[in-house]
């Protein structure tokens, strides 16, 4: 009998590090930023500035101060919409092949995201 290997299908996160992004829905809704970081995994995102909690921090002297210290958690990828630069509204992501590589492009305007984007 051959080994079948078991493949968890996931679906490719659209979004990248830096890329600017709209909350369209939940608590922080129509607030915009960068994206920090992105949890494939989880399919969520830690976006600047956007869905800020409360945390109580234990001193840990020297270097940590206790206290409160407010900082972003996570939010579901289905909750923000990438804002293109060029229309500067939230847009849908398409793609295209340039030379020999694929780009994202937005759905609206056709502007390449991935070219001369931010690192
Ligand atoms: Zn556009």
């Amino acid at each position: 009998m051959p080994k079948t290997e078991v493949v968890v299908e996931r679906k490719k996160i659209e979004i990248r590090r830096n890329d600017t992004v709209k909350v369209i829905a939940g608590k922080d809704k129509g607030k915009q930023g960068r994206v920090l970081r992105v949890f494939p995994d989880a399919n969520k995102l830690l976006v600047e500035h956007v869905m800020m909690v409360r945390k109580h921090v234990k001193a840990n002297p020297p270097r940590v101060k206790g206290g409160i210290a407010e900082q972003e958690s996570r939010i579901a990828l289905s909750n923000v919409m990438v804002v293109c630069s060029s229309c500067n509204r939230p847009v849908r992501i398409g793609h295209d092949v340039k030379g020999d590589q694929s780009v994202r492009v937005c759905r609206r305007c056709g502007t390449d995201l991935d070219t001369n984007r931010k690192k």
